[in-house]
């Protein structure tokens, strides 16, 4: 047995085996991150005016980057399983897409050397193109083919005129009207989606519908993706109950848990939930080396604030290359980074705050994008964001950045406008839950009067 499944016996909070998604087939597995080489010292020394104090989440965030490896580990998996993954190869297309020229309409393909200046010209229809069924017959150029979207054009004609264009429509002719088409009109060309042996997909795209389509008009069955981000995460706090536990007096049921699954599975990564861990040493101890030996990164919520007194921050000091910030940010100002190692094996450690509103800001606005680098995406750009009015007033401080809920809606006139939702504080999961974005105010911003713009970051999207 290995490590994870003894650890996953021995701890009922655990997630069953059997709630992880079964490991597609594996080509080539290393199980292990590609460490950076550099310490984290050596990353940080590039910073000027560095201060673990007050950190600027722009400076987190550059850390974070420079700090992270890619892993490198592909599998074939079958092009549907491909969806939100990460391609691990450059797609080169094999065939022109689409393979011959064809109509882009229902309509006569004809000649366009036919087409008169300021006449009308009449043409004898000579046969019928379907799609899947060309017309193999020549075509003079008094002559036309009825022809149906997709069909291949018949030889010599470029050209196609939609039906409802038409005059004189019969069996035998129709009369193009003079000016109706131009030569050249409602044909698509071959190769025109894509010309054999030019790229179609480039290494690190994260496929989305449409990639998988365009996979599929390649032919292309069996796709090289990234294996999926192993990621092992554990709440800490005496205070903590699993959900089916009697909840004490001045306990708190553990909600971080379930934030993180949804965000990681969201993420496509594998998740190994090692439930609640005591603020013991010992079981801190091994919770931290099995996570590490069997996860590519981990992340904590809770024990990493000034006055934590637990022995969280001690035991990731313990492990690893660790650094403990406070972040000029609100949620969300501890956080541990860096890396931890146990018999062998390297993880990357993401030590959130315990507060259930900082957890989710500090892993969308500091794991997310690690994460991603991490799974070797190359979209890893900051989010898009909107300017959109905000009517009330925001009291916001200068000095951090302040990620805020919203609710972005119409107003009566039909403009967006964002409002903050209620209580802003960072342990009202409530207002994350009825927030359809996040407000962020910018590090020197000061308050927000009534009318002024803000930027908005979407939780939902067309995907
Ligand atoms: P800490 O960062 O450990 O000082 O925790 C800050 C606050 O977050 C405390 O009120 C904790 O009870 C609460 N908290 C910590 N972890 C969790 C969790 N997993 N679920 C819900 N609340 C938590
Ligand atoms: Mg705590």
């Amino acid at each position: 047995m290995n490590l994870r499944a003894a650890y996953l016996l021995n701890n009922t909070n655990a997630l069953d085996d059997d709630d992880l998604d079964a490991p597609d087939h594996a080509m080539t597995d290393t199980n292990q991150i590609n460490p950076s080489a550099a310490a984290l010292s050596d990353v940080i020394s590039c910073l000027s005016d560095y201060d673990p104090e007050a950190l600027p989440v722009e400076d987190a965030q550059a850390i974070i980057r420079r700090f992270i490896r890619p892993i490198h580990a592909v599998e074939k998996v079958a092009l549907r399983s491909a969806l939100d993954r990460v391609l691990a190869e450059d797609i080169v297309s094999t065939i022109n897409v689409p393979s011959h020229d064809n109509s882009a309409m229902d309509g006569y393909a004809l000649h366009g050397t036919a087409l008169k200046a300021g006449q009308d010209i009449a043409l004898k229809v000579v046969g019928t193109a379907l799609a899947g069924r060309a017309y193999a017959g020549a075509v003079a150029e008094n002559e036309c083919v009825r022809i149906m979207t997709g069909a291949v054009m018949p030889a010599a004609c470029d050209t196609v005129i939609p039906q409802e264009f038409t005059r004189d429509e019969s069996e035998s002719g129709i009369t193009v009207p003079a000016g109706a088409v131009k030569a050249g009109d409602n044909r698509r060309l071959q190769g025109e989606d894509l010309k054999a042996g030019t790229p179609a997909l480039g290494k690190g795209k994260i496929l989305k519908p449409a990639d998988l389509g365009l996979l599929a008009s390649l032919g292309i069955a069996e796709i090289p993706v990234q294996r999926r981000l192993r990621v092992a995460f554990f709440s800490t706090g005496d205070e903590l109950r699993s959900i089916g536990e009697v909840l004490d007096e001045g306990c708190v049921y553990d909600s971080n848990r379930y934030t993180l699954y949804g965000m990681l599975r969201r993420l496509g990564c594998d998740i190994i939930d090692m439930g609640v861990v005591k603020d013991d040493p010992a079981s801190l101890e091994a919770a931290f080396r099995t996570a590490c030996e069997n996860a590519d990164a981990i992340i904590t919520s809770g024990g990493v604030s000034v006055g934590a007194a637990d022995y969280t921050k001690q035991m990731m000091a313990q492990l690893g290359d660790v650094t403990f910030w406070k972040i000029g940010m609100r949620p969300g100002r501890p956080m541990a980074f860096g890396k931890i190692a146990s018999n062998g094996k390297q993880a990357y450690l993401f030590g959130l705050p315990g507060n259930p509103v900082a957890v989710m800001v500090t892993f969308y606005f500091l794991a997310r994008q690690a994460l991603l680098h991490m799974m070797g995406a190359s979209a890893v750009e900051p989010l898009p964001m909107l300017r959109v009015v905000s009517p009330t007033a925001i009291r916001k401080r200068p000095g951090r950045t302040e990620y805020q809920r919203g609710i972005l809606s119409r107003n009566g006139d039909g403009v967006q406008e964002v409002r903050i939702t209620g209580s802003q504080g960072s342990g009202v999961l409530r207002s994350m839950s009825e927030a359809n974005c996040m407000v962020v105010l910018e590090h020197e911003r000061g308050e927000v009067k009534p009318g002024d713009l803000v930027n908005v970051i979407l939780f939902e999207g067309l995907v």
